[in-house]
């Protein structure tokens, strides 16, 4: 066994278990299933807390959602976390049912745009406070709050990310409410180290939930997960994680297993040395899947879009595929092909050429172009 020292990080209370301040690093996941449809709900969150997740959280977009909760909280025991988004104010329908609330700063904008954030956070702070709940602090690559990103260089997305964590932190700690964790998701691994390990440096004391979000089907999935946290736990990062795989509901539990199998090859030393991933190489990203997929054939989509692109495994090339229209815009903005599923149909965007040459001037590269190709647009 290798010896890591933990970063001493507060203890941080979820329904039966503890993360941070030393306690064991915990795994998560999330259902995939129709939050109202309860028995498949139900089946997926026994399934997930069967295979060992330590916390498994369920996505709630509306009031209806929020009333399949007590159905769910009296068939499981599982420690069950909400995922609150647009609607923050749902957060009083759902937290007497639940352990923890998730909140992401980018999207408390949506909803009442003229009420200042903090007011939104100091009240779902007081719910979760009056409930006996945690809360996560979530932010997500590509939601980022859009006050923030305006503060930053338009190729720094790490600055923005960082900057929107520590400021609710600060708020949160300011009203006294400290029991929440954080966490930092990029789908590009490099950056989820980077950014999380410039969170730990400024706040040690804030438990991490590390992730790499859309980090697509397994393997790949797994291994661009693998590197994120063998660089970020060694160093004694992380008090809780998830490994987001896309994999049809019935075996959402391989994400349990695949989480669990990493943090015992960390914890033996056996870590992989790191791979210079992703450079120049087809990259395809695609969400895990939750409720709010509104096709089923979502996965089959990824599975086609990687067997399909097979013939350009050698160009750096990033295509991301996502299961719906929440997130699915936003989540495609730094890929070059993007894909995301409506009911009906599946929308496609090609990268803009501005945003493409704001990258290459970034990475030091210039920009060749046959001046007869066609100009890409959105
Ligand atoms: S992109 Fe949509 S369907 Fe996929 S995990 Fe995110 S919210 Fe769920």
């Amino acid at each position: 066994m290798v010896e890591i020292k933990r970063n001493p990080t507060r203890a941080v209370k979820i329904g039966s278990i503890t993360i941070g301040a030393g306690h064991p690093i915990a795994t998560q996941s999330m259902t995939a299933t129709h939050t109202q449809d309860v028995e498949a709900t139900l089946s997926q969150v026994e399934d997930l807390r069967n295979a060992g997740a330590g916390v498994v959280r369920i996505a709630v977009d509306s009031k209806k959602d929020a009333a399949a909760l007590p159905a769910i909280r009296a068939g499981t025991t599982a420690n069950l976390v909400i995922d609150l988004q647009e609607n923050y104010r749902l957060a009083l329908d759902v937290a007497p049912h639940v352990d923890k609330l998730r909140y992401n700063p980018g999207h408390l904008y949506h909803h009442e745009p003229t009420k200042p954030w903090q007011e939104k956070v100091r009240f779902i702070a007081d719910v979760a406070a009056a409930n006996d709940c945690a809360l996560r602090v979530g932010v997500n690559c590509g939601s980022v709050d859009p006050a923030k990103k305006g503060q930053f260089a338009e190729d720094d997305s790490i600055g923005p990310m960082l900057a929107s964590a520590l400021e609710h932190c600060e708020l949160l700690d300011s009203i006294g409410f400290v029991r929440y964790v954080v966490s930092l998701k990029d789908s590009d691994p490099r950056k989820v180290i980077d950014v999380n390990k410039r969170f730990a440096e400024a706040r040690p004391d804030v438990p991490l939930h590390l992730g790499v979000t859309e980090a697509g089907m397994p393997p790949d999935g797994i291994i661009k997960t693998r590197i994120a946290f063998e660089q970020l736990i060694s160093r004694g990062i992380g008090d809780t994680v998830r490994v987001s795989l896309t994999v049809p509901n019935s075996e959402k539990a391989q994400e349990i297993a695949a989480a669990e199998a990493i943090l015992a090859d960390i914890a033996a030393g056996r870590v992989r040395s790191v791979v210079d991933y992703g450079l120049a190489s087809l990259n395809i990203i695609s969400c895990p899947s939750c409720s709010r997929v509104e096709n089923e054939a979502f996965i089959e989509l990824a599975k086609q879009v990687k067997e399909m692109t097979a013939y350009a495994r050698e160009h750096a090339i990033t295509i991301a595929v996502m299961g719906c229209r929440v997130n699915g815009p936003g989540e495609t903005d730094d890929a070059d092909l993007g894909l995301w599923c409506g009911p009906t149909h599946v929308n496609l965007k090609r990268k803009s050429a501005e945003l493409e040459a704001q990258e290459r001037r970034a990475r030091g590269l210039s920009l060749r172009r046959d001046p007869a190709e066609a100009p890409r647009g959105a």
